[in-house]
């Protein structure tokens, strides 16, 4: 067993890690986990603030989620999905097809979140042209600026955070812009009005409009105005444009309900799901289609209309297995109905005093998802400049409190795992406000 200071070293000198200036990453290995706790090789304990970047749902080594993988592993822990079929894979399916809103009762299986995406993107093209009616011309996306739907090329090409995906520009295919359906910049029918007005001029040229439904996570949690997914889901049928809706970070309970869209009663053409999914367990995402999609890749194989796309671990038996203890769980504890509502008060108490703070522009919360603002001023809403990093600095000064956040920019993430109890929030809340007061 190496040491320590072997591991340390070797994560310096070997592990190039996601979405980090590796030139000044101070290493934290973490070797093990229990509840909402995070435990590292010093044996310093890190209370979760972040579910694991938003995927760990019920609370790190669930005894039931742990249970049905270990029992998996026994039988067979992967085998492929082209071609065949595995139990849990299969029972998963039935299980989404269940849940999910409207006729989405086609599970395509991948392992993370973005090729659930990159999927649902390829369908849509696909389906337009091997539908009842084809649409030869039906070629584009429309998309969000501020949008965040993962970062293979085609996920990157619907996102629209500059830092992020502008750099790549060169390398992406052309897609329609709208400006954030953010709610401080207007209502629903301020939005709406926008994409009536898009989709009068372009929709003969539209495949599929992309959605993160409610809130825009990777924006920095940026709230939708009420009513306005829904209608988004009337123009979009209106005009023939297929609605694909991300829900790789809403799904699965966090915004109270099981999936966002059922918020505004909103069946999508496609719902992508991931994170979640299996607790932050094991990768695993799913894109659900309508039977209608679906059968559009139905005929001869000699006609090429069979989905000609896959990944070699997607709808791997160990994550269904964990997939469906989670939504065992989830219906058994009473997740949705007590958990959940409680968690989102208790978060909502707790935020509270931070929304008065001096260098606060406001806090956003959309159940057990919630997002702090910094400003510099909160009187006139004038931000920090970007390069002083404030959002950073305040996670890293938690971090060294015992709390493990991370921002987005400067939006302070606070989505814990469902198992954090009174006390750890209320650290949760304590070290976050010391850590803007020693930062700002
Ligand atoms: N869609 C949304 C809305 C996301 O926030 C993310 C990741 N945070 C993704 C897709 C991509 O998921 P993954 O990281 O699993 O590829």
């Amino acid at each position: 067993m190496p040491t320590p200071a072997e591991l340390t070293d070797w994560d310096l000198r070997h592990f190039w890690h996601s979405f980090t200036q590796m030139s000044e990453y101070e290493p934290m290995v973490i070797e093990r986990a229990e509840g909402s706790w995070l435990v590292d090789v010093h044996g310093r304990r890190y209370l979760d603030g972040v579910s694991s970047l938003w995927c760990n749902l019920l609370g790190h080594r669930h005894p039931r989620i742990e249970a049905a993988i270990a029992q998996q592993l026994g039988k067979l822990p992967h085998a492929t999905t082209l071609g065949m079929a595995n139990v849990p894979a299969v029972e998963l399916a039935k299980q989404l097809a269940d849940l999910a809103p409207g006729e989405l009762n086609r599970v395509f299986y991948a392992s993370d979140g973005a090729c659930a995406v990159e999927a649902a993107l390829k369908i849509a093209f696909q389906y337009w042209l091997q539908c009842p009616t084809p649409r030869q011309g039906k070629t584009k996306y429309l998309a969000y600026d501020s949008a965040y739907h993962g970062d293979t090329l085609g996920s990157t090409a619907v996102g629209g955070i500059e830092r992020f995906h502008a750099l790549y520009k060169p390398l992406l295919f052309d897609v329609l812009r709208l400006p954030p359906p953010d709610a401080r910049l207007g209502d629903a029918s301020h939005h709406l009005a926008r994409l009536e007005q898009m989709l009068q001029q372009r929709h003969e040229e539209i495949a599929a409009l992309v959605i993160e439904p409610l809130l825009q996570g990777a924006a920095g949690m940026v709230l939708q105005p009420p009513g306005y997914l829904r209608g988004v889901r009337e123009l979009t049928k209106r005009y023939d444009v297929l609605l694909i809706a991300d829900e790789i970070v809403t799904g699965f309970c966090r915004t109270g309900k099981m999936f966002a869209c059922d918020h505004e009663e909103v069946t999508p053409d496609m719902l992508c799901l991931g994170k979640s999914i299996t607790s932050g367990t094991l990768p695993l995402a799913a894109t659900l289609a309508t039977d209608e999609i679906y059968d559009a890749f139905l005929g001869d194989y000699t006609t090429g209309c069979t989905f000609h796309h896959g990944h070699t671990y997607a709808g791997n038996p160990m994550a269904a297995a964990a997939a469906c203890a989670t939504l065992d769980v989830i219906a058994d504890e009473r997740v949705l109905e007590d958990t959940v509502p409680r968690l989102a008060d208790r978060m909502t108490r707790v935020l509270a005093p931070l929304g008065k703070h001096p260098h606060v522009a406001g806090v956003r919360q959309l159940g057990t998802i919630a997002g702090v603002e910094l400003c510099a001023d909160r009187t006139n809403g004038v931000a920090f400049p970007p390069k002083e990093r404030r959002g950073y600095r305040v996670c890293k000064q938690a971090t060294a409190q015992g709390v493990w956040l991370r921002p987005l920019g400067d939006v302070i993430v606070v989505m814990p795992p469902l198992s954090i109890n009174d006390a750890e929030l209320e650290l949760l809340g304590r070290v976050l406000a010391e850590s803007i007061d020693a930062v700002c």
